[in-house]
């Protein structure tokens, strides 16, 4: 009686909930975030178990052939949604179906030569396999793919590693004692169920988690960038700097304010999707310009601010004028205009600071710089002259 209830508490929960990864997937445009084969795995296991429900205990059948192959359908479902969520898209229907077909004929094979054992005892095995690979997975992305996750990743780990076990000691249970260990009053069975209803009570409180975390921290990048060149925009640059000056071996930085010398006049001839064009260029040659670590951004029209960070001024100059000397040299060929366009830029550079409160301060000195750039002619660099 108590697994009955267990196994019908079980079903409503993975049913309810591949109705609501069902409804999230809808919200979400693209990929879904592996949310439909969540909802498709958790459809498999509900139905999975609504079978054994029916059933009450081991049996040749359709249905208990059908039970088989959903279980095992399930986790495979949950594996390809988990590598959709990380950005790997495979081809799943077929396989799935391939899977289903061969494992059909598999159970009739085992089923009429080695007997029901040796079928029980191949789904308890073929599950803890699954399983075993999805924690392998899990570990492998803790190092790779999946970083910036560690927390999450750990948990699911050790979770589904408790399925692979809990399979593989009924695989054990099955060559030790028979059919009898699947009788669903077993102790053995009762404890299976109890994880397996808490596993459908955690993990998809946790996969709705980690869904709200992705769209969060994408929201805060489409915030913090600017749509045109992705660069980060003035709020995605202070925000960097910030995390910059928290950390404790912070050394002093150096502002840069890029301006493009006459940029009107390039819209006003050629029109403003090639001032656009000019705009990406520039952004281009001044991510691929900066070393890795510094800090690149557009803060609006045709000004682009650089942070050069753990350098000294002289170094720091040194990378002002090879930025200046990168734009000056490149050309920009735009359909419709027969000859190739070039422009070059101003820069103001500051002192060296060595906090966020000093931010505006540095930005007033480079930009203050700027100024006497363009007015001695532009296409220079300029650094601050008042003391820091
Ligand atoms: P200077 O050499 O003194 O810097 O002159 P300038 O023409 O570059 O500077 P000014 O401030 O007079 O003009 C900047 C122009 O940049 C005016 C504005 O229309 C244009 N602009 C601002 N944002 C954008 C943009 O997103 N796209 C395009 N195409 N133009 C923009
Ligand atoms: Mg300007
Ligand atoms: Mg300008």
């Amino acid at each position: 009686m108590v697994a009955t209830i267990l196994v019908g508490m079980l079903c409503a929960h993975l049913l309810c909930f591949s109705v609501m990864f069902l409804l999230i997937g809808k919200r979400l445009q693209g990929n879904k975030m592996g949310m439909d084969l969540f909802a498709l795995g958790n459809l498999l296991l509900g139905l999975a178990y609504a079978l054994q429900l029916i059933e009450g205990g081991p049996a040749w059948s359709v249905m208990s052939v059908f039970n088989h192959i959903l279980t095992l359908a399930a986790p495979i479902a949950y594996w390809l949604g988990a590598m959709r969520f990380f950005g790997y898209s495979f081809p799943w229907w077929r396989p799935l179906v391939a899977f289903s077909v061969a494992y059909a004929a598999a159970q009739v094979l085992v089923q009429w030569s080695l007997g029901p054992v040796a079928r029980y005892a191949m789904l308890s095995g073929m599950a803890a396999l699954l399983f075993f690979a999805m924690t392998l997975t899990v570990v492998y992305g803790v190092r790779t793919f999946a970083k910036d996750l560690y927390g999450e990743m750990v948990f699911f780990a050790l979770l589904i590693s408790g399925i692979c076990v809990l399979n593989a000691l009924k695989l054990w249970k099955l060559l030790d004692g028979g059919l009898e260990a699947l009788q669903m009053d077993r102790n053995f069975q009762m404890v299976f169920y109890i994880y397996m209803s808490s596993l459908a009570t955690v993990l998809p409180p946790s996969m709705v988690w980690l869904v709200l975390r992705r769209l969060t921290d994408e929201l805060r990048d489409v915030a913090a960038r600017d749509p045109m060149t992705q660069l980060r925009n003035r709020r995605g640059l202070t925000e960097r700097l910030q995390r910059h000056f928290n950390s404790r071996k912070a050394m002093p930085a150096h502002l840069l304010i890029l301006d493009i010398d006459h940029f009107k006049h390039v819209n006003d001839t050629y029109g403003h999707p090639t001032g656009d064009a000019l705009l990406c260029q520039v952004a281009k040659v001044l991510r691929t310009t900066v070393r890795s670590g510094d800090l690149a951004s557009r803060i609006g029209g045709e000004e682009f601010v650089a942070i050069c960070l753990d350098i000294d001024a002289q170094e720091a100059l040194h990378l002002a004028e090879r930025l200046r000397a990168a734009i000056e040299n490149q050309v920009l060929c735009v359909t419709g205009i027969d000859h190739p366009l070039r422009c070059t830029i101003t820069i103001g550079m500051s002192h060296p600071f060595t906090g966020t409160h000093a931010f505006e301060e540095a930005m007033r000195q480079a930009d203050e710089a700027l100024y006497r750039g363009k007015t001695a002619g532009r296409n220079r660099v300029e650094w601050a002259l008042t003391p820091a």
